[in-house]
């Protein structure tokens, strides 16, 4: 059965019933070459963000009142347009949030991050794929949980995730391989001890995200031949409760260049919105986006596994 034809008894047709949030890809540059990585981003690739292009998203937005700003990558921070798009999205009074990686803090000319990210007071979405350092190190390369640990504490020591501050530091989990990810509060609780424990670092949220099979994963569990096995492990846990809250629903995605999709990983599979029509976000309207269709695929199965997952972490509970 098709994922379409899955959620249809659900939910009718998928289509978006508002926007939320607009989600903004900046480029596949990152300082990083994860092993699960679904942009396939890394030092040498050249996408990025251009000043123009961003200008005009942000022109986009000051004409709407989509409240939240959420800017991904790659390594969000090494696009150029980076810091304008941040400060002039929190001058429109739109919350921010930047997925950052932590490591980034540790390369030159990048110092300062945490610094910037409180002064603007943007949520910071960090990830950290497990607790334990040989986890880490295995997914993001030697040296990864060290520098993770280190990018934590200078977010700490200005507030990020202390009670009070209003500067809010959530943990992003994936699993290493092709499962399900572990209940969201248990494991928060597990990476809360532990980083508290071990290393004095505290946090706010643990949002579990599930692998989607695309791109640098996709090789990799093809490679293993597991590929087959972890899309029916997906299809064989759909769980309908989730499927009103799909992140797709509610937010809009744009990629480096202006292009407009229904979420990241339509954006890495080439999905544009409106079957493919290469319209670009200041070409269309608020009200043309809500209510739009949305495009699904074998991939979107990983939203709706288990207790559900977006950008956000799970969506519920497993049925
Ligand atoms: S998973 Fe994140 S940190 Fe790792 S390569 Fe991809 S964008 Fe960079
Ligand atoms: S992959 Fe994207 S389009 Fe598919 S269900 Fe998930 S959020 Fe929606």
């Amino acid at each position: 059965m098709t994922f379409a034809e899955q959620v249809a008894p659900v939910v009718g047709p998928l289509r978006r019933a508002g926007v939320d949030a607009l989600q903004i890809n900046v480029g596949r540059l990152c300082n990083q070459a994860c092993v699960h990585c679904h942009v396939d981003a890394g030092p040498k690739r050249t996408e990025v963000m251009s000043p123009d292009v961003a200008e005009r998203i942000l022109d986009w937005l000051a004409g709407t009142a989509v409240p939240t700003v959420d800017i991904t990558g790659g390594a969000p921070e090494m696009a150029p347009c980076f810091r304008r798009l941040v400060a002039r999205a929190r001058a429109l009074g739109r919350d921010v949030i930047v997925r950052h990686n932590l490591t980034i803090q540790q390369v030159a000319g990048y110092e300062d991050l945490p610094a910037f990210f409180a002064g603007q007071a943007v949520r910071v979405v960090a990830s950290l794929p497990c607790y334990l350092k040989d986890n880490v190190d295995r997914q993001r390369g030697r040296g990864a949980h060290a520098a993770s640990v280190a990018g934590l504490r200078r977010l700490n020591a200005l507030g990020y995730g202390r009670p009070g501050s209003g500067l809010r530091l959530d943990l992003v989990y994936n699993p290493l391989g092709p499962s399900l990810p572990t209940p969201q509060e248990a494991l928060r609780a597990a990476y809360a001890q532990h980083l508290r424990d071990e290393y004095g670092v505290v946090f706010n949220e643990l949002l579990t995200i599930t692998n989607v099979a695309i791109n640098r994963f996709r090789l990799q569990l093809i490679r293993e031949g597991a590929l087959e096995r972890y899309e029916k492990l997906l299809e064989e846990h759909f769980n309908p409760a989730v499927v009103a809250r799909l992140m797709c629903r509610s937010l809009v995605s744009v990629d480096w260049l202006g292009y407009v999709y229904d979420c990241d990983f339509n954006q890495m599979l080439g999905m544009r919105l409106g079957n493919g029509t290469a319209r670009r976000l200041w070409e269309l309207r608020l009200d043309d986006l809500a209510g739009s269709k949305i495009l699904t695929g074998r991939h979107c199965y990983a939203c709706t596994a288990g207790a559900g997952s977006s950008c956000g972490g799970s969506l519920g509970r497993e049925e």
